[in-house]
């Protein structure tokens, strides 16, 4: 039902860390599970490697839009049209 998500890849990091739990695209060229956008570079965070299809639907994990993740995911849940616009996140006019 949720054919939107064939573009995930099975596997995946997870932070150990308490906070927000954010699902990462794998970085396969890495020797330890690791993020593959910059919070790979996080020295407090702890990374563990996952299967994603286990974590679905995604109800305690919601992925990770920063460039290198999933930044098309980001889309999924916003509906701003013409790139990126500083300005436009205010909700406010
Ligand atoms: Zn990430």
């Amino acid at each position: 039902m949720t054919g939107e998500r064939s573009d995930l890849p099975e596997t995946g990091v997870v932070t150990c860390t308490g906070g927000a739990r954010r699902i990462h695209r794998l970085d396969e060229t890495a020797d330890e599970p690791a993020p593959a956008c910059k919070e790979a570079f996080r020295c407090d965070s702890e990374f563990r490697e996952v299967s994603l299809p286990s974590l679905l639907p995604f109800a305690s994990y919601s992925l990770c839009v920063q460039e290198g993740c999933f930044p098309s995911a980001e889309s999924n849940k916003t509906t701003t049209t013409g790139g990126l616009s500083p300005h436009d996140g205010g909700g406010r006019a």
